[in-house]
């Protein structure tokens, strides 16, 4: 048996696969399948762990041939293969008909999986590994001229708030210029992708590749239908407070109209917010915070910065976005980002820390799969505690003044109405995608993505810009990378200002709450996880929109400490 992750990055996959074929000779029966699930259990942690490492490796430096080649031996070759060796396992467990409480989940889970599993579509799965490896090389080596030199573009972050509008504009350009530039290449790239998903989910069974989507992410407790309904309570509730703010914004840097490159600057501030320099003051600072918010959080942080599992800088090679991924035969998660000194940045940590801390609970969980709940309740944990660790922003050592804190907080509020609009018009958009036979064409998605994106931006004014317009969607990782991977931001969103609510009234019991729910791990079903955390699903305008008036209250509050 592989025991380690170093084992399985050097072993054969013949090697690993003698591992997964011994697992499927030992018989079980009621007497010994948990001693079985746990060995299989100890090999998909090295398993996975490896994977992850060279998934890691590789996005901290794109550029390094041996660590592409890792990466791809490891994403491309490996990790499809072992998949199938895991749904042949699952089946074993699922013939033996046997569970008990806490493994529900898992049952669940596994059964889904190997409903839709088809051999035939496991070299599909890995040339899609490789078209999304494609997507990172290529946006990972994106550089923008300034002034006479080239810059990765989360460099150019800075300046988009800047006071100075020429210079805004100039960075809005550099930002988009080179998605615009591969715009023919991303769209083929994407064409492959397309055609790629819709077999699969064809030969899955499925009249398209978002119904596909719902099956595979274990999407147990919601549809299609209530996705749609979200967009529009989105676009009835939010969308027109998201104007309201727009017309504050406009109005308070004197503008006539505002531009794509004018919702980054702060309206409240000559110069704007610079919390930290580097990734390692990003990380003492946030350390500082979280002492501040709960002992137990701070410690879990200490041992990720002792431990070398914080890598914050944005340098030249670094694949674009950030990420948390836990490293499940360490029992330890690694947070990933392109720090470049904005206050963004502290929002990426806070967020990704929020998935850190999930982690570090459900390893407690004996079982691999009982860790990690679906997307909704990931985002639920982090986009939670983007929310309870902003009121400390200014707590002593940590990043900011209390007035430069609210100013933050405004600003995050904002961003959150703004995100919520952003991923509706995305899913929205993958959906409009995946199931109108127009999807297949680029020029028509373009198209599309115009239409829809209009239906939830309304008060920006893109006149001219329209390939800029265009390349946003270009410029969505997930649609790319993780599709349909947008709304349960959108719905976790919605959960984390439930749990805001919750801590304004109660901020002991809110946090208390919301570390049970982190240590369910996957053990209980997303409402239930939702109810633990103090919150519930919300698709429905009615519900939605007392959480927006909140939150425009919250903005009017802000604003009148900020001045
Ligand atoms: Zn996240």
């Amino acid at each position: 048996m592989l025991e380690t992750p170093a084992a399985v990055t050097r072993a054969s996959w013949a090697d690993i696969a003698a591992c997964y074929d011994e697992l499927m000779a030992r018989p079980i029966d009621a007497t010994t399948v948990e001693a079985w699930l746990e060995a299989w259990s100890r090999l998909e942690e090295a398993v996975s762990e490896a994977i992850s490492s060279a998934m890691i490796e590789y996005t901290r430096d794109t550029a390094d041939e041996a660590k592409q080649a890792a990466q791809r031996r490891l994403v491309i070759e490996i990790a499809p293969k072992a998949e199938e060796k895991s749904v042949a396992l699952a089946a074993k467990f699922a013939r033996l008909g046997w569970t008990r409480p806490g493994l529900e989940q898992m049952t669940a889970r596994f059964r889904r999986a190997i409903e839709i599993f088809r051999e035939e579509n496991v070299p599909l799965t890995s040339a899609l590994e490789e078209a999304a490896t494609e997507y990172q090389g290529l946006t990972g080596g994106f550089m923008a001229d300034w002034d006479g030199e080239k810059k990765p573009l989360p460099h150019l972050a800075p300046f988009l708030q800047s006071p100075d509008r020429t210079i805004r504009e100039r960075a809005f350009h550099g930002m988009v210029g080179p998605y615009v530039a591969a715009r023919d290449q991303m769209a083929s790239l994407f064409d492959r992708q397309y055609e790629l998903r819709q077999r699969v989910a064809a030969n899955a069974g499925f009249a398209d590749y978002q119904a596909y989507a719902f099956a595979s992410k274990c999407r147990f407790d919601y549809t299609p239908g209530d996705c749609a309904e979200f967009h529009r309570s989105v676009e009835a509730v939010v969308v027109p407070a998201i104007e309201r703010l727009h017309a504050v914004r406009r109005r308070s840097l004197g503008l006539e109209r505002l531009r794509p490159w004018d919702l980054n600057v702060t309206p409240y501030r000559d110069e704007p917010l610079r919390p930290f320099k580097t990734g390692t003051e990003l990380a003492v600072k946030a350390g500082r915070l979280f002492d501040q918010l709960d002992p137990a959080l701070a410690d879990q942080f200490g041992i990720m910065t002792r431990e070398g599992l914080l890598d914050l800088d944005s340098r030249k090679g670094k694949a674009p976005g950030g990420y948390c991924d836990t490293l499940h035969h360490r029992g330890r998660p690694f947070i990933f980002m392109n720090a470049a000194g904005v206050i963004e940045d502290v929002q990426t940590l806070l967020h990704e820390a929020g998935h850190a801390f999930h982690a570090f609970a459900s390893d407690a969980k004996p079982l691999i799969w009982q860790r990690h709940p679906t997307a909704e309740s990931a985002e639920l944990a982090s986009m939670s505690m983007e929310l309870l660790a902003a009121p400390l922003l200014d707590a002593p050592g940590a990043f900011l003044s209390p007035r430069d804190a609210a100013i933050a907080r405004l600003e995050h509020f904002e961003d959150a109405l703004i995100t919520l609009a952003h991923v509706a018009s995305i899913d929205a958009f993958q959906t409009w995608i995946y199931t109108d036979p127009s999807g297949r064409d680029g020029v028509a998605r373009d198209r599309a993505w115009l239409r829809i994106r209009a239906r939830f931006e309304r008060a920006v004014d893109w006149t001219g810009l329209e390939a800029e317009r265009i390349g946003r969607w270009y410029r969505q990782l997930h649609v790319f990378l993780y599709p349909f991977y947008d709304i349960e931001y959108g719905i976790a969103q919605i959960g984390a200002l439930q749990v805001w609510q919750n801590y304004r009234r109660d901020p002991a019991d809110a946090l208390a709450r919301y570390r049970d729910f982190l240590s369910l791990g996957a053990t209980a079903s997303l409402p239930e996880l939702y109810r633990a955390a103090g919150a519930e699903l919300v698709f429905d305008a009615d519900r939605m929109a007392p959480l927006v008036a909140a939150v425009e209250e919250e903005l009017a509050r802000l604003r009148a400490v900020v001045g």
